[in-house]
């Protein structure tokens, strides 16, 4: 069967900042892509405004109530996208018969169950949600690969990886003539902060990244390089790549979005500005290239381009997730959970910025440890984990 002309994009997470990028790319190819599906969590406003610009089939919300309002307010606009609402809906809207390709791009472990029916129903998988990876990455790969799915990662740093590859998967890197992945990370605003400074950091300061746009969620994780543990344990996965084959390079420009050394000694990099409007496009026209949007990298203007090693002591959260990933089993999974908890508490103002990595190791040392051989497994130990992340602040303060 030929390719259809125009491709149907379920977009999971369309008002977030993944979403709106997505828009933006399909928006300058009306000819390829149409906007078949758009969710979100509670946002009505902007889903209804992008209702009216995209006319897709369907639009799902999470929230019920969400859903009601979204409802009325198309029925008066005289809009005819159907309202669905509910985690069933983003599963239907993920596996649907008309829809080619799914961005997944719910932010945390909301977005696993969607990603999952995607995978099971041989989408091409645009890979946002990195939190599938890490919580069940054994299961999303082999659902993947039964459900004969095209895997297209986004995080920018696999992407890059994926596009210096000559082939997505070997079986051992080294087969493929591959050493290592250099994955770059830009440090965060904090840097250069002394231990002091880390410790009295406030919200606004975590959300104001140096290089990145992003939702709350990932621009605290980018602060205290949990981020870039998530993208270990992504990159473990998408690549087949033990613990010791990755190693994390500090690249305060965000400049080469990752790396892959190969055994000859090439190390072969991809550049480009940081925007994401990058991976998407690359994804989404993958194996063609395709327009963006993103202007010109400009060399003269960035003149020099710096490294260093991180610092796993004043920033935990790397070492704690290459330590999740070495225990292996519902280790990461729980790892990821005590985050989200950390995290939402950061933003509320509730614990401190330090504190997100000591919940989080206090969680991993206490959990018991299974093999993550079904997703129920995961999904009870995502659980437990969350619990015991809310009960260690309840009895430590933080
Ligand atoms: P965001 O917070 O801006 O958007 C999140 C989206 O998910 C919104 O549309 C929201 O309505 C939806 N959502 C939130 N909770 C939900 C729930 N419980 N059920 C259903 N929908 C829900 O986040 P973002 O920055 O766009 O990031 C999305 C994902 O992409 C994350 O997993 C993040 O790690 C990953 N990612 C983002 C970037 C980036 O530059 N923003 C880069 C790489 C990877
Ligand atoms: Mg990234």
């Amino acid at each position: 069967m030929s390719a259809p002309i125009i491709q149907n994009v379920t977009i999971l997470g369309a008002t977030g900042t993944i979403g709106l990028h997505t828009l933006d790319v399909i928006a300058r190819h009306p000819d390829r892509f149409r906007a078949y599906a758009l969710t979100a969590n509670t946002n009505v406003d902007v889903l209804f405004e992008q209702c009216r610009k995209f006319e897709p089939v369907y639009a799902v919300m999470l929230d019920e109530r969400a859903a009601d309002s979204l409802k009325t307010k198309l029925q008066i606009a005289g809009l005819v996208t159907e309202v669905l609402f509910g985690m069933d809906a983003l599963e239907f809207v993920s596996a649907h018969l008309d829809v080619h390709a799914v961005m997944a791009a719910i932010v945390g472990a909301a977005g696993l169950k969607p990603a999952i029916a995607a995978a099971e129903s041989g989408k091409r998988i645009l890979l946002a949600n990195k939190e599938t990876l890490v919580m069940s990455g054994s299961l999303f790969m082999q659902a993947v690969e039964k459900g004969g799915a095209t895997l297209l990662p986004i995080d920018s740093e696999h992407n890059a990886i994926f596009q210096v590859m000559p082939q997505q998967k070997f079986a051992t890197l080294k087969s493929g003539g591959i050493k290592k992945i250099l994955i770059t990370a830009s440090g965060g605003p904090f840097r250069k902060a002394t231990d002091d400074e880390l410790s009295a950091v406030t919200v606004k300061q975590a959300l104001n990244h140096p290089n990145w746009v992003m939702g709350p969620k990932i621009t605290v994780d980018s602060a205290t390089l949990m981020n870039k543990g998530l993208e270990v344990i992504e990159a473990h996965w998408l690549f087949n790549a033990a613990p010791e084959q990755i190693e994390v390079v500090v690249h305060p420009q965000s400049v080469i979005h990752s790396m892959v050394e190969y055994v000859d000694g090439s190390v072969l990099a991809q550049l480009g500005n940081p925007d994401m409007r990058t991976p998407i496009a690359y994804a989404l026209g993958y194996p063609e290239r395709i327009e963006s949007g993103v202007s010109s990298l400009d060399l003269f203007k960035i003149a020099r381009l710096d490294f260093e090693e991180p610092d796993t002591v004043r920033f935990p959260c790397l070492r704690l997730a290459f330590d999740a990933l070495k225990k292996g089993g519902t280790a990461p999974a729980i790892l990821n959970a005590a985050n989200e908890i950390a995290v939402e508490a950061f933003l509320n103002g509730k614990i401190g910025f330090m504190g997100i990595p000591r919940i989080i190791e206090s969680v991993l040392s206490d959990a018991t440890i299974s093999l993550a051989s079904s997703l129920s497994t995961v999904i009870e130990a995502d659980k437990l984990a969350r619990k015991a992340a809310k009960e260690w602040m309840l009895t430590y303060s933080c």
